[in-house]
């Protein structure tokens, strides 16, 4: 029965053992040593899915931070350079939904492209910037505005 068997490298990376494939009594598409690798080659698929995820995600909230910072830079440049650009309080108001959430979005550093809900980020915002914790001289500010977009999105039925 010679050339009904052969042996085949564990497709798993992390094992890598030869074992021996029966052609007779094996699925051909069989490229794990045992079942636990087989499990196991999954897991590490599901893993590396959700890293590849996690990095990207870090990197759309580096980028939204460099965009905020850039933002803050300009408006204190505006605000410096004289009357007309700065508005009383010194920071915008949402009066929309849209704006509401787009205030609470950019303050927690977060996209509003449906991979977090608004409450997630409504809490993100108010860790990053509760006066208790964030001891910068906007955090009032910036917690203010958060809780006020917050209160307007709830007057407009909106769970948050
Ligand atoms: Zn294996």
């Amino acid at each position: 029965m010679a050339g009904f068997e052969e042996v085949r490298v564990c497709q798993r990376a992390s094992c890598g053992q030869r074992y021996v494939h029966r052609f007779a009594r094996d699925l051909h598409m069989r490229m794990y040593c045992s079942d636990a690798c087989k499990a196991g080659a999954y897991r590490d698929r599901k893993r590396e899915e959700r890293e590849t995820y996690r990095r990207w995600q870090e990197d759309q909230q580096r980028q939204q931070r460099e965009r905020e910072r850039q933002e803050q830079r300009e408006r204190q440049r505006r605000a410096r350079s004289g009357p007309g650009g700065s508005r009383a309080g010194g920071g915008t108001k949402a009066t929309t939904e849209a704006e509401a959430r787009a205030v609470i979005y950019e303050a927690a550093g977060l996209m509003d492209d449906g991979t977090t809900t608004l409450r997630k980020a409504f809490l993100a915002a108010a860790r990053r910037w509760h006066p208790d914790t964030n001891g910068s001289a906007e955090a009032k500010a910036k917690f203010q505005q958060v809780e006020q977009a917050v209160a307007l999105l709830r007057r407009m039925g909106v769970t948050v």
